[in-house]
């Protein structure tokens, strides 16, 4: 089978990676090279984790993707997955964490109750008093992404996979280049993260935000390998050790402004103040910490925060992939081996990735709106008291 990918994020090259492993004959068009950091997957670091509430889908997913990041990583012999652990900051004992904890004891997914006061042990400086637990998924961790793209796209090159260079177009069932050229395929994935919704007016519901991450010096204590990834999840903030030197990570996941997927990424710490409250609150010592690093980047988000794969409704064997909505980079490979079995063998993909508009639902990165990180109300009791 011919298959023409557009996009090189890691839905696009995860699925060139696939395809041309199993045989298939691909071409991989993107308008950058694969890990450009104007694309969401371009960042250093994305998180990879199992929780996702009380959903079995997303979460089997994430724990198949995380076998095939492995696989990737013996065929290009990178270390893109740091198995460090994500801890999870529950304000709740019937929150996201109890549910993703029963989900995954379901699935027999490794993750761990701990008293707040554990946390202490976890990272070089830690407050949880305002904890009612934490759950430490101890085989969770952090994705190099921008590597891991790259070495997806370098793997399905290696497989026969053809890369493109070029900025496209939808011209009916076919693909045309900026220069005219049309490519044709039995198949054609538009996997285009923000750009999608321009590229199907009226058949995407996306909204493209303008996120921030922040970096700060930490110290070697912070670089030690064992130290987990984090998300409070009430709180919307999340942020990982200091990986590669690059920072203590930080950021606040409440929507950021609208950006227009062509607009300049602009390096600009406008979240500093929420972040550093944040820091105070729970690891103390890093609240003054030297800012190292700013990074701006996109969220392509769908109303409900479930991803978008689906047929073009008028031009057979059109794909329109994406959505990725703040938490789509951990699952490319395992979306692409799935994807791959509908394009292939027509095997349906779930109905909640359907095309058209949706109503606003549950996030699945974390409760993501808020304006600031401000503390939730204490609504647990405190643990001396749960006995
Ligand atoms: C700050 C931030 C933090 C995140 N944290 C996490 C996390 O911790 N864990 C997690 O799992 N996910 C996370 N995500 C989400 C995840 O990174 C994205 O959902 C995912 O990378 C989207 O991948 P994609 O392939 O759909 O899009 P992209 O990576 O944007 O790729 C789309 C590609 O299509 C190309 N393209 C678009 N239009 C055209 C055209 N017309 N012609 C040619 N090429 C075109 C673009 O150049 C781009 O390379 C985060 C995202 C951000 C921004």
């Amino acid at each position: 089978m011919d298959v023409v990918i557009v996009g090189a994020g890691t839905f696009g090259a995860s699925l060139a990676w696939w395809l041309a492993r199993a045989g298939e004959r691909v071409t991989l068009v993107d308008q950058f090279e694969p890990g450009d950091r104007r694309a969401s997957s371009g960042g250093e670091t994305r998180l990879i984790r199992c929780s996702h509430g009380a959903d079995p889908d997303y979460t089997a997913m994430a724990r198949r993707a995380r076998t095939l990041w492995r696989e990737l990583e013996s065929e290009t012999r990178e270390q893109l997955l740091l198995e460090c652990g994500i801890a999870w900051f529950a304000h709740r004992e019937d929150g996201w964490e109890s549910a993703s904890e029963r989900t995954m004891a379901a699935q027999g997914i490794p993750a761990e109750r701990l008293d707040p006061a554990a946390g202490e042990r976890l990272f070089p400086s830690f407050r949880g008093d305002d904890l009612a637990f934490v759950l430490l998924e101890p085989e969770a961790g952090v994705l190099r992404a921008q590597r891991a793209v790259r070495a997806l796209a370098a793997s399905a090159a290696g497989h026969g996979a053809r890369l493109v260079r070029g900025r496209a177009r939808p011209a009916g069932d076919e693909v045309e280049l900026e220069d005219g050229t049309r490519l044709a395929g039995d198949r054609v994935v538009w996997a285009c993260g923000g750009w999608l919704a321009r590229l199907f007016d009226g058949l995407v519901s996306l909204s493209v935000t303008r996120q921030e991450l922040l970096f700060v010096d930490g110290g070697p204590a912070w670089r030690a390998p064992g130290v987990p990834g984090w998300v409070d999840y009430d709180r919307a903030v999340y942020g990982t050790a200091d990986v590669d030197e690059l920072g203590v990570k930080a950021a606040l996941d409440h929507e950021g402004a609208p950006l227009d997927p062509d607009a300049e990424l602009v390096d600009v710490a406008t979240t500093e103040a929420g972040v550093r409250t944040y820091l105070r609150d729970r690891f103390p010592a890093l609240e003054r910490a030297r800012l190292a690093e700013t990074r701006a980047c996109r969220y392509e988000l769908s109303p409900d925060s479930h991803f978008i794969a689906a047929p073009h409704p008028e031009h057979a064997g059109v794909w329109i992939v994406g959505g990725g909505s703040g938490h789509g980079f951990k699952h490319g490979p395992a979306m692409a081996e799935r994807l791959a079995a509908a394009l292939t063998a027509g095997v349906p993909l779930p109905p909640r990735f359907a095309l058209g508009e949706r109503a606003p639902g549950s996030s699945f990165r974390s409760a993501g709106s808020g304006p600031t990180a401000s503390a939730p109300a204490r609504t647990h009791a405190p643990p001396a008291a749960r006995g």
